[in-house]
């Protein structure tokens, strides 16, 4: 692969003055951490890897100093800077990432604040962030854009490089689609928009994944499978992977004579009490004061672990430029203020509160003497801190008290869960971990180490990158070609040169427009008379090849002399023979499905039920988008369990599901075709999953033609039925028309 570009809001240091002098220092951050030791590991095992880290060097930088900033963070630290002023930082940073995504995001609607100005500028923050990028990339680079600050940067990258590999990340919480609406439209589309210029978009949970993808498709109308989104011309795909931490790191660090010095003198001030631990930075997604409730509450129903037990709270501070983390700073200084003096005495404090940051080695000595580590945030994308604790324990000894709204509860099922919100169910969390047995903690605590140690950092980075790397792969493969210019003259002249010639098309999508119902998309003359010309023309044998029944087929083109093969391929008659069955067929099955299928249709308003002789079809075209999709999803595994003692298929198409007898495909009936007429040109076109059957199973050389996207094992590609009609009506037109 090419370099590796990093992009994020915050780089791995920051710029500070010293006096007149700019010094870099190290930041610290889950997101910086994870991402160096990534790059530290590839750096120690390929020589040939070469990172750079583009974003903001934390720190308004003068324009006569930026020139030089530029030139030693390249040089010295592989990074190239985006520089903001003051004012873009407060609306862009402060502003609309701190105010309204990180809110927002986090279920705190209330907390949030709608105002254009901010989105502007957030805009252009984003604007510069990828302006520096393209400054940068060279061709075959990956670009890997980080976190909600920069949400915008991969559609904006995409505009300017159409190949570019992109990858994006999302390290908080992709919020239900009802809490994402909150934002007005015009935001919504182009945030959406932003993240899937990029190929690949992570999440660390599943839940997130599927929330980004029901927003996409709420907001642009975009369908998935398996989250592939086809876009256009391209294939986006959004999937999980939870970031995990530099495991080797907190252990080799809570085995080290320098951490044990520390973790001794803090246990010489404790006085054997059992230390309940927490730290995280001053935020309300933390649920820190719903934590000290809880904690009261403990210290209220068991009157005899007072004195016994301290809970270190350290708080980080945060965003303390932004007045609401202000506000929860005195809040804070109360709340504990007034536990403590309630519940204190002469030789006990109940909380022991730091306000600042710790030093790695004080972070992991902490970690390693607490028995108890209480982390209840109200939400969080991921949550390390709780992974962190785990690591920083050689000897299995601690329990770890989880909030079920961290994203680090999908992985750390062993750890006792609690709803922050209630404050007894932590109060009780806390009695049953000081009485969890030391065989019960090593147990549990073995179990999640085991998963961390194998999906670390590293394990994480990695496995994001090489999925990327896939899914560029399949969209190298899966890129069809343009039926268009040259490409579309050379497909005609193959035709006119070819002598005996199989024509083989879909109907519905391929040659009309879907209609609101089946029976509604009638043929217009002109398609009839290009049916027609297709027919006339020498040794070329058109045939309809399409899911719907013979009835309907036979009276629409009853004038027209073209084979038909009806119901995907159960039915087959040649231009003017008579109708026989491809494969003897059951069909009792119908009169025991029909009334399941029935449901649905009263279930979903505007769906119907077509009834075909061999199948059962029920369509949801005209129903809500939403319900629609989602019962299809239901029905379809509804009958894949009711199916299973039947010789039918499930087949879902574009807004329909479909059973019909198993052993028909349309490939099937194709081959069938193709062995009684003998052709030396097949032309096959289609626009649905069901025509993928066809286009697998033709021969290579065949001209297939998937319509509407380009994702398909067809060999070409037209976008919609009108390009689709063109294209048949120049095989018949007149040659000096193909050859101009
Ligand atoms: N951390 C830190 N300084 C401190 C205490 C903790 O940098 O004084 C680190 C901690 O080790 C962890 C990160 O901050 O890696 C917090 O990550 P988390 O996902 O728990 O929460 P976030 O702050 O990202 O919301």
């Amino acid at each position: 692969m090419g370099r590796l570009i990093i992009v994020s809001n915050r780089l791995s240091f920051s710029l500070a003055k010293d006096g007149d002098e700019l010094v870099f220092s190290p930041s610290a951050g889950g997101l910086a951490t994870a991402l160096t030791s990534y790059i530290e590991r590839k750096r120690a095992t390929d020589p040939g890897f070469e990172c750079l880290w583009v974003g903001w060097p934390g720190a308004s930088v003068d324009e006569s100093e930026q020139e030089d900033v530029r030139r030693r963070m390249g040089a010295e630290r592989q990074a190239y800077p985006v520089f903001l002023t003051d004012q873009e930082i407060e609306a862009f940073y402060h502003g609309f990432s701190n105010s309204t995504l990180w809110p927002l995001f986090h279920y705190f609607p209330s907390y949030t604040q709608y105002d254009e100005e901010q989105f502007s500028a957030y805009r252009r923050a984003n604007e510069a962030f990828a302006e520096a990028v393209l400054q940068v990339t060279r061709p075959g680079d990956v670009v890997w854009v980080h976190d909600y600050q920069l949400l915008l940067v991969p559609n904006l990258l995409r505009a300017r490089a159409p190949n570019l590999s992109i990858g994006f990340f999302l390290h908080i919480p992709f919020p239900s689609f009802e809490v994402f609406r909150l934002l007005p439209t015009r935001w919504r589309k182009e945030i959406l928009e932003g993240m899937l210029g990029a190929d690949l978009v992570g999440f660390h949970t599943h839940d997130y994944t599927q929330y980004f993808l029901r927003s996409v498709f709420r907001t642009l109308g975009y369908e998935h499978h398996l989250g592939q989104i086809a876009i256009a011309e391209e294939v986006r795909s959004a999937e999980t992977f939870p970031i995990g931490i530099d495991y080797d790191r907190f252990m080799e660090a809570a085995k080290s004579e320098e951490v044990a010095a520390i973790r001794a003198r803090f246990e010489a001030e404790l006085h054997g009490r059992d230390v309940i631990f927490s730290v995280d930075r001053l935020d309300y997604s933390k649920g820190i004061g719903q934590r000290l409730r809880g904690y009261e509450a403990f210290l209220e129903a068991h009157p005899e672990r007072r004195g016994q037990v301290v809970f270190i709270l350290v708080v980080v501070p945060s965003r303390t430029a932004v007045e609401r983390y202000q506000l929860m700073k005195q809040e804070l200084d109360e709340l504990v203020g007034r536990i403590n003096g309630a519940y204190g005495a002469v030789d006990w404090v109940p909380i022991l509160y730091q306000y600042r940051t710790l030093e790695f080695t004080e972070l992991v000595a902490l970690y390693n003497l607490a028995p108890v580590a209480l982390i209840t945030p109200l939400r969080d994308g991921m949550n390390l801190v709780a992974k962190e604790y785990l690591a920083s324990k050689p000897d299995g000894r601690g329990t770890l008290i989880l909030s079920e709204m961290a994203g680090a509860a999908r992985e750390l099922g062993e750890a006792l869960q609690v709803n922050p919100n209630h404050k007894s169910e932590i109060a009780d969390a806390l009695e049953q971990a000081l009485c969890q047995s030391p065989d019960e903690q090593v147990r549990l605590v073995r179990l999640m180490q085991e998963r961390l140690r194998r999906y670390d950092a590293s394990r994480w980075a990695t496995n994001f990158l090489e999925t990327l790397g896939r899914v560029k792969e399949r969209q190298g493969k899966l890129a069809t070609r343009h039926l268009v210019g040259d490409v579309r003259r050379a497909a005609v002249r193959r035709f006119r040169s070819a002598h005996r010639k199989l024509i083989l098309l879909d109907y519905d999508g391929t040659l009309v427009p879907f209609a609101p119902a089946p029976h509604l998309a009638v043929p217009d003359r002109n398609l009839l008379d290009t049916v027609c010309a297709l027919a006339a023309h020498p040794e070329s044998l058109p045939y309809l090849i399409s899911g719907r029944d013979r009835q309907m087929l036979d009276s629409w083109f009853r004038d027209v002399p073209i084979g038909v093969i009806a119901e995907h391929g159960a039915w087959m008659r040649t231009a003017g023979g008579d109708w026989g069955l491809i494969k003897p067929l059951a069909f009792e099955w119908k009169d025991q499905l029909r009334p399941l299928l029935q449901f649905y249709v009263d279930r979903v308003p505007g769906s119907l039920l077509e009834e075909k002789e061999y199948s059962l079809a029920w369509h949801y075209r005209r129903a809500d988008p939403e319900l629609g999709a989602s019962a299809a999803k239901e029905l379809t595994d509804d009958m894949v369990n009711y199916t299973a003692n039947f010789d039918v298929q499930v087949l879902e198409g574009k807004k329909v599901v479909e059973l019909r007898n198993s052993g028909i495909n349309k490939g099937i009936a194709a081959l069938h075709c193709v062995a009684l007429h003998a052709p030396d040109l097949i032309v096959a076109a289609g626009d649905d999953q069901t025509d993928e059957d066809l286009f697998r199973t033709l021969p290579e050389q065949s001209l297939t033609i998937r319509v509407g996207t380009i994702h398909s094992h067809a060999a070409y590609h037209v976008t919609d039925h009108r390009e689709m009609r063109a294209f048949l009506r120049e095989l018949t037109e007149s040659s000096d028309l193909v050859h101009s």
